[in-house]
C-alpha cells in the first residue's frame, strides 16, 4: 500500500528519510515543502535531492485530492467536489468574506448520524477520511484559490460531511498538522470542530492539547424534540450532552458554540427560545442560529426572517446569540446540503 506523504507528521517524515538512507534533516525539509510551502507533493521541493524526490514520488506520492468539479454561487461561495485516491469524493466549501476566508471541510465520506434535516445523512457513511485527506482539502483549496494563510486570515470549520468525533484520531492529527506554526500555521483558535453530540468523545477531544474550538449542534429545545430530529439523542441523551459540555475544559480565551437549525413550526417558537436559554444558562457559550437550508427529501421548511429574529432576541437576553447567514444555497453548498450534488443550482 502506498502511504501518501500528506498526512504524515514531522517525526514520521524524519523516520521515512532515515529509512531511505537519507539524513534526518531531509525529513524536515520534506515537511516544510509539503506544509509550509505547500508544494502538493515531493516534485517541487527543490531543497531535496532529485533522486530522493523521485523515490518519494514513486513509493508515496503527495496524495493531494484532485479538484473534480467546482460550483460557484452568486454570493461568491465555491463548492468543491474533490476526488480521493480510491475515487470516492468529498465536498469542501470556500467561503470568502470581507476580512477573512473560511474553508468548510469534511471529516468523513457521507455520515452515519442520520439527522432528519440534513442531506448528507441520506448518503449513509461510506468511510472515514484519513488525516491526510482532511488536511489535503485545505491544501487543495488553498492552492486553487491562491490563499496565503500568513497574510490573510483563514478560518477552518470541520462542518462539512461527516461527524468529526466519530473519526477522532484523524481529526486530531489533521488539527496538529493544520495548527503547526512550522507548517500550515492556522492557529487553533481559527479551527472549529462541530459535533452532533457524541458524548463520550467530547471529554476525549478535550484531553488533546492541540485542538480546535468545539461547536455542538443543539438543534432542539428539549429531549423529545431532539430525539425526533437527531435520533442520535436516544443513545447520547441531551442531559448527558450538556453535562459533558459543562465539564469540557475550555481554554481561557474560549467559549462553546451551540448551533441551532431553525425548522418552521417545529423548534422555532418563543417557548423553544426560552427553553434553549434555560438549558444553556450555566455554560460559557454563544448560540448560532441557522434557518434551515432546504433540500429535496427534507420534510421541513425554513422559518420567516421575522421568526428567526424573534427567536434570536429571546435567546440573546441570556446568551450571545447570532444568526448565521446562509452561504451558497443556490449551489447546494450551505449547511446540511452536502450530498455531492452534480447540479449547480437548486431545482
Ligand atoms: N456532524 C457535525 C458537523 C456537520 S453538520 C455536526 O452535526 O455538527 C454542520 C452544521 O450544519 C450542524 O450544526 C448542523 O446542525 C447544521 N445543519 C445540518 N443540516 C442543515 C440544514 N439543512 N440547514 C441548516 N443547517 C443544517
Amino acid at each position: 500500500m502506498r502511504r501518501p506523504l500528506i498526512g504524515q507528521e514531522l517525526g514520521e517524515l524524519v523516520e521515512l528519510a532515515l529509512s531511505r538512507g537519507e539524513p534526518g534533516y531531509r525529513g524536515r525539509q520534506l515537511y516544510q515543502g509539503l506544509y509550509r510551502d505547500q508544494h502538493g507533493g515531493p516534485e517541487g521541493i527543490s531543497t531535496l535531492p532529485r533522486a530522493f524526490r523521485a523515490v518519494l514520488e514513486r513509493d508515496h506520492g503527495g496524495g493531494l485530492p484532485s479538484v473534480q468539479n467546482r460550483f460557484a454561487s452568486s454570493d461568491g461561495t465555491l463548492r468543491y467536489l474533490l476526488r480521493l485516491a480510491d475515487r470516492k469524493s468529498v465536498e469542501s466549501i470556500f467561503i470568502p468574506e470581507v476580512e477573512r476566508d473560511t474553508l468548510c471541510i469534511s471529516t468523513q465520506v457521507g455520515c452515519a448520524v442520520d439527522c432528519k434535516f440534513c442531506l448528507t445523512a441520506l448518503l449513509g457513511l461510506e468511510r472515514n477520511l484519513t488525516a491526510g485527506e482532511i488536511v489535503g482539502q485545505v491544501l487543495a483549496l488553498s492552492r486553487d484559490q491562491n490563499l496565503d494563510t500568513r497574510r490573510r486570515r483563514l478560518n477552518i470549520v470541520m462542518m462539512g460531511m461527516g461527524e468529526p468525533l466519530l473519526n477522532l484520531a484523524a481529526v486530531m492529527k489533521a488539527t496538529r498538522l493544520l495548527a503547526d506554526p512550522e507548517g500550515i500555521a492556522i492557529p487553533q483558535r481559527r479551527i472549529t470542530v462541530s459535533t452532533a453530540g457524541i458524548v463520550p468523545k467530547i471529554a476525549e477531544f478535550g484531553s488533546h492539547e492541540v485542538r480546535g474550538k468545539l461547536a455542538v449542534s443543539l438543534n432542539a429545545s428539549n429531549e423529545r424534540q431532539r430525539t425526533k430530529l437527531m435520533p442520535v439523542t436516544a443513545r447520547f441523551r441531551l442531559g448527558d450532552l450538556l453535562d459533558a459540555c459543562r465539564r469540557y475544559p475550555l481554554r481561557p480565551w474560549e467559549r462553546l458554540t451551540f448551533e441551532y437549525v431553525l425548522l418552521r413550526g417545529v423548534n422555532d417558537s418563543n417557548a423553544d427560545a426560552r427553553d434553549v436559554r434555560r438549558l444553556l444558562s450555566n455554560l460559557k457559550c454563544s448560540v448560532n442560529l441557522i434557518a434551515l437550508n432546504p433540500g429535496p427529501g427534507i420534510p421541513y421548511s425554513t422559518p420567516e426572517p421575522g421568526r428567526v429574529e424573534a427567536f434570536r432576541t429571546i435567546v440573546h437576553r441570556g446568551i450571545p446569540c447570532f444568526v448565521r447567514k446562509p452561504r451558497g444555497r443556490d449551489i447546494f453548498a450551505a449547511c446540511g446540503q452536502l450530498q455531492r450534488t452534480e447540479a449547480a443550482s437548486t431545482p
